[in-house]
């Protein structure tokens, strides 16, 4: 079949938006008819050339559809089922699958830009075109793994899950999942875009005591107080360590990066208190380096620690997300800021570099 979608060809080149072949999906894949497709930093990394990845790619790892039809051997999802999109789907039968760490699996032997069994399922004029993270869901359609397709209720809409599947589960996870928040803990997240405000929210959900939120954009700390910030930092005009230490008397309980820089990487671990727990959300350029005090590791016993896709079981936690957005419990309508067509991707990434509002999506007719 045919699919229009977004193809990157060159890092620093902008897509080009055009019709591809999709083969149909293979044993233990699904064909999903894309809804809606969350513009994220990720994709960027590999538009501006910090990730490498086969080229040319379709991008996009964050999104939601319904599922058109199912290759053989196809059990837990069907024709007619609403999935956010998961873009670990992972075997179910490696050590850490098992050990309930399906974000790491390492049950497929292929790299990620090709499906489990192998190769690509889409092509133009006989020329392979690449997945991401094999979800590539800037295209109407996308063929994923069975467990890369969630299912969740239909009275779910469908562009608001989209976010699910990447900013939400990852900065909730973060807090919820990785880090385990105790209720009345003070909490500080440095970087307040998508994955950022979800570490703030998660926070609230987990009912942490003081959320200190630090950027240096003032719309992004008017976005943070929305969503449940007790504090505030312009990290442009003052020390955000100092101010930090100040407010939570000395270090937080709990501190989340959302950015994936070295420089705020060392803040977010100098701002906790001894014993405290340091989070790496952001996704840094690929050869990027951070240097700590060694001597404060034993001497502090700070715990210093990474959160990848809010070490999400997708399989239980995007639909528990989806019920608590449903019980009003978890916003996600007003980090969507902005919605584009698919033929418009170029100028929503120019928005995001730019660093305007706070999530757009690209919607699917
Ligand atoms: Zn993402
Ligand atoms: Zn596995």
């Amino acid at each position: 079949m045919k699919t229009k979608a977004a193809v990157l060809y060159r890092p620093n080149t902008p897509m080009v938006v055009e019709t591809l072949d999709l083969q149909d999906p293979h044993e233990g894949e699904v064909l999903v008819k894309v809804a809606a497709a969350g513009v994220c930093h990720s994709d960027y990394h590999v538009m501006k050339g910090e990730w490498t990845t086969p080229l040319p790619v379709v991008l996009g790892h964050e999104g939601a559809g319904i599922v058109e039809r199912v290759g053989p051997g196809v059990k837990n999802v069907k024709a007619g089922d609403h999935v956010v999109l998961n873009f670990r789907p992972n075997c179910g039968w490696c050590p850490h699958c098992v050990r309930g760490q399906p974000v790491l699996c390492a049950g497929s032997s292929t790299p990620r830009n090709e499906m489990f069994s192998g190769g690509s399922r889409l092509s133009r004029g006989g020329e392979t075109v690449h997945h991401f993270a094999r979800t590539s869901c800037f295209s109407q359609y996308t063929v994923v793994q069975e467990s890369g397709a969630v299912p969740v209720r239909h009275d779910m809409p469908l562009d608001k899950a989209a976010l699910i599947g990447c900013s939400v589960m990852t900065g909730v996870g973060a807090v919820i999942n990785t880090a385990k928040v105790q209720a009345g803990s003070s909490v500080v997240v440095l970087g307040c875009g998508g994955v950022g405000l979800n570490c703030i929210q998660g926070a609230v959900l987990a009912g942490a005591g003081q959320i200190v939120a630090v950027d240096i954009k003032q719309n992004k700390l008017d976005y943070a107080r929305e969503f449940g910030a007790t504090d505030l930092i312009n990290a442009s005009n003052q020390n955000p360590v100092q101010a930090v230490l100040e407010i939570t008397g000395g270090g937080a309980d709990y501190a989340f990066e959302a950015l994936g820089r070295a420089e705020t990487i060392r803040q977010t671990y100098d701002s906790i208190r001894p014993g405290g727990m340091a989070v790496v959300v952001g996704m840094a350029p690929e050869n990027d380096e951070v240097s700590i005090n060694a001597l404060s590791l034993p001497r502090n016993e700070k715990i210093l620690m990474g959160s990848y896709y809010g070490s999400a079981r997708p399989w239980i936690d995007l639909p528990r997300l989806v019920d608590l957005y449903m019980a009003g419990r978890l916003r996600v309508d007003e980090l969507i800021t902005r919605s584009y067509p698919l033929e418009e991707i170029n100028d929503a990434y120019e928005a995001l570099a730019r660093g305007d509002g706070a999530r757009s999506i690209i919607a699917f007719e």
